[in-house]
């Protein structure tokens, strides 16, 4: 864009996408004619490309150009005058997330942006927002032909439950709690116990409450949560129009993602429903902020910025004034604590829902002690015979095992081959359905070999057992019950490989309410989210893997899965009082087990808390990662040892030591992907500050180790600050 009339004299300072931990972490200095306020986007030349960038309000000093000479700085390209600026406090929120995750600014602005908007040139956008505006200004359904003297009558209208639903007891107490404190709240709700009916009414009353209000409804996978979207649309696309409420996920085109972010941030959307990368959807007049099922792992990014878009909500509604309201059935154990009593120090208020409304009952839960089945058997007699009469009576079952593939490995009967990959330290899985061996973390698929690749036995024999072969197995075990009709049985498998193709998992899932599916096997992915209203047993076929993990979280997680599970089972009243859930066991009485019988989650909660407080883990310590990458693991971890060393020899992280413990780098829990070796280094205090300053210090020695020559193998390396999987 030329700027012809005035000479470009001012400087100002704009982010843009610049890779992480690169030497350019903070804003540029350029020169333009007018100074446009922080927040507007404008494009600038860096090196031979012109790049999108926000002005940012770091002083000259900050900028990381501030040695160069101001002659030798070069002017904007131009300004996108028809956006409004971003929100001073999107901007904080961002140098929050930036500083806190330890990534550089402009990555994290950037990456919050919708790619489209880059390319898009001043003219096309000016039409997409001309249009957007029209919509904004249209007499929405409630507002046609309503004076302004009846606008309470309106808000009354607004906020009534529709179709004559009736509120239960304890929803209208979870409703006025939130009306009447800040928060942020914990709904702690069991499955069926209405929350996303809370979740509307909530909703409801802040917008009708203020004509310009925005709310931001997360959820974790919203391909998986498509009735949630479907019931917001139905409530609200009535009262305020069909743009009032978007969706904002990865799953959507460029062109979709970028009219839900114009119109979110236009202000034209009341109603923002998205994934995790919705947190930072920029959005004026936020004014609630609900996170549904808050201890799902996928809240948590796995690349780039690990950010949790969960306790980022907690910040940017403390920074907005915007209530939070976090649901689960199985909270985080980290929220679960913060909502303990105020007297003993929690900041979170809870809300407490435990009881399914109707008639609805908690699903019976029965564990089979599997010291007492047939040996290597998969599905016991009594599980059996319990699927068998629920296909007598038309009830669906639903089995679940956390293994996708026929089976985990194979291997010669004879030698000790076992089906390896060569890339990885891990085996390839067997998939029978296109006699293929598959590695699933660096994707090498091969034919079956015919015979041993080592010895030459023809004789190679899966071994352990996956959802393809658990389905084959039970359509066998299955062969001689019928259906009321005289039917054969029907079995459908739902798992990452039956729903590759688009649409796959939308035509499995009709299949299943339709009523066509006797029996559904899967991974935890059937587990999750969906409203099987037929079926009365959900079974878990090997759970127990999870009790003796490493891993401090899998307890916590396995509980929350099997309740979740649980929660699939007798959503219909009708149904309700002949549901159940079976867990197979060679652990009957361990507590996890106890307390998911009881459907108590308070008990399992205070146990593990108790441990983790003996034990100084979070949320009695924090944590974080460095993760490095290299050709061998000997490079990958002496880069981590050498930083970590260089740590205790430098005035201002040496300081910082004792209010903090370095573990020594190891191997991660799979050495090698693709060939690619990894390490990490574990870093914890009890003191979340501590930590903080600790890193912001430290990233400036891990970059000059990186420098070192004896490191100049590590491909990569990355902080990950309050990491879910050590
Ligand atoms: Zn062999
Ligand atoms: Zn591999």
């Amino acid at each position: 864009m030329p700027q012809a009339s005035a000479p470009p004299t001012s400087q100002i300072q704009v982010l843009v996408h610049t890779p992480a931990y690169s030497q350019m972490a903070s804003a540029l200095s350029y020169l333009s004619s007018e100074v446009p306020p922080p927040g507007t986007l404008v494009r600038v030349p860096l090196g031979q490309r012109e790049l999108l960038g926000v002005v940012w309000d770091d002083s000259p000093a900050q900028a990381q150009q501030s040695t160069v000479e101001p002659a030798k700085l070069r002017p904007i390209a131009g300004v996108l005058t028809s956006l409004p600026p971003l929100s001073s406090h999107w901007r904080s929120l961002i140098s929050f997330a930036a500083s806190y995750y330890q990534r550089a600014k402009g990555e994290v602005a950037l990456a919050a942006l919708p790619p489209q908007l880059r390319d898009l040139s001043q003219v096309q956008l000016g039409r997409k927002l001309k249009k957007l505006a029209k919509i904004a200004n249209q007499p929405t359904p409630a507002t046609t032909g309503v004076a302004a003297d009846t606008t309470a009558a309106l808000q009354q209208a607004a906020v009534a439950a529709p179709h004559g639903v009736v509120l239960s007891a304890e929803q209208t107490v979870a409703i006025d709690q939130f009306r009447n404190h800040n928060g942020p709240f914990l709904l702690f709700g069991a499955t069926g116990s209405g929350k996303t009916e809370v979740f509307m009414h909530c909703t409801a009353e802040l917008l009708a409450a203020s004509p310009q209000a925005q709310a931001l409804v997360m959820v974790p996978e919203i391909n998986l949560t498509p009735q949630l979207e479907e019931r917001f649309k139905a409530r609200f696309c009535s009262l305020y129009g069909m743009e009032a409420v978007v969706s904002m996920h990865s799953g959507m085109t460029p062109a979709q993602r970028l009219n839900s972010w114009l119109a979110a941030h236009s202000g034209a959307a009341r109603i923002v429903l998205g994934t995790r990368m919705a947190v930072f959807a920029s959005m004026p007049q936020l004014k609630l902020i609900i996170v549904d099922e808050e201890h799902d792992p996928s809240y948590k990014s796995g690349e780039g910025a690990r950010y949790s878009a969960r306790d980022l909500a907690i910040y940017r509604g403390h920074l907005e004034g915007a209530k939070v309201m976090l649901g689960s059935a199985t909270p985080s154990l980290e929220s679960w604590h913060h909502s303990r009593p105020a007297p003993e120090g929690g900041r979170y208020h809870r809300l407490e829902m435990p009881s399914r409304v109707g008639s609805g009952q908690l699903p019976l839960v029965r564990r089979v002690d599997m010291n007492h089945q047939p040996k290597a058997c998969i599905i016991s007699p009594p599980l059996l015979a319990a699927i068998a009469e629920r296909i007598a009576r038309g009830e669906q079952s639903m089995v679940f095992l956390n293994r996708r593939g026929y089976a985990p490995v194979l291997q010669c009967t004879d030698c000790d081959w076992k089906s390896e990959c060569p890339h990885c330290s891990a085996y390839r899985v067997y998939h029978k359905i296109d006699r293929t061996l598959r590695c699933h973390h660096c994707g090498l698929s091969e034919r079956v070999p015919r015979a041993c690749p080592a010895c030459g036995n023809p004789d190679i024999a899966p071994m352990g057992r996956g959802t393809e072969r658990l389905e084959e197995h039970l359509a066998e075990l299955l062969v001689q019950v019928h259906r009321p009709d005289g039917q054969p049985v029907r079995i459908v498998r739902i798992d990452a490989d039956t729903t590759r193709l688009k649409g796959a998992l939308e035509s499995q899932l009709a299949q299943v309410h339709a009523g066509d599916v006797d029996v559904l096997v899967g991974t935890q992915m059937i587990a999750k989210g969906h409203d099987f209203r037929r079926i009365t047993l959900v079974a878990a076929v090997n759970p127990d893997n999870a009790l003796f993990s490493s891993d401090f979280r899998a307890p916590e997680r396995l509980f929350s899965l099997l309740m979740q599970a649980a929660g699939r089972a007798g959503r219909d009243s009708a149904v309700a009082g002949s549901s159940e859930m079976w867990l197979q066991t060679f652990h009957p009485t361990h507590p996890l087990y106890e307390s998911l019988k009881k459907h108590d989650y308070p008990t399992f909660a205070a146990s593990q808390l108790k441990e983790r407080q003996q034990a100084a883990m979070p949320p009695f310590s924090f944590q974080a990662l460095v993760r490095s990458e290299a050709r061998t693991q000997e490079t990958a971890q002496g880069f981590l040892n050498a930083a970590s060393q260089a740590a205790g020899e430098q005035n201002d992280t040496a300081a910082l030591l004792a209010h903090l413990t370095r573990y020594p780098a190891v191997p991660m829990g799979i050495a090698r992907i693709a060939n690619i070796e990894r390490a990490q280094m574990l870093i914890e205090s009890p003191s979340r500050a501590a930590l903080q300053k600790f890193l912001n210090a430290w990233q400036i020695v891990l970059h000059q180790t990186r420098a070192l020559p004896e490191c100049k193998g590590v491909l990569r390396w990355a902080i990950d600050v309050d990491p879910l999987n050590i």
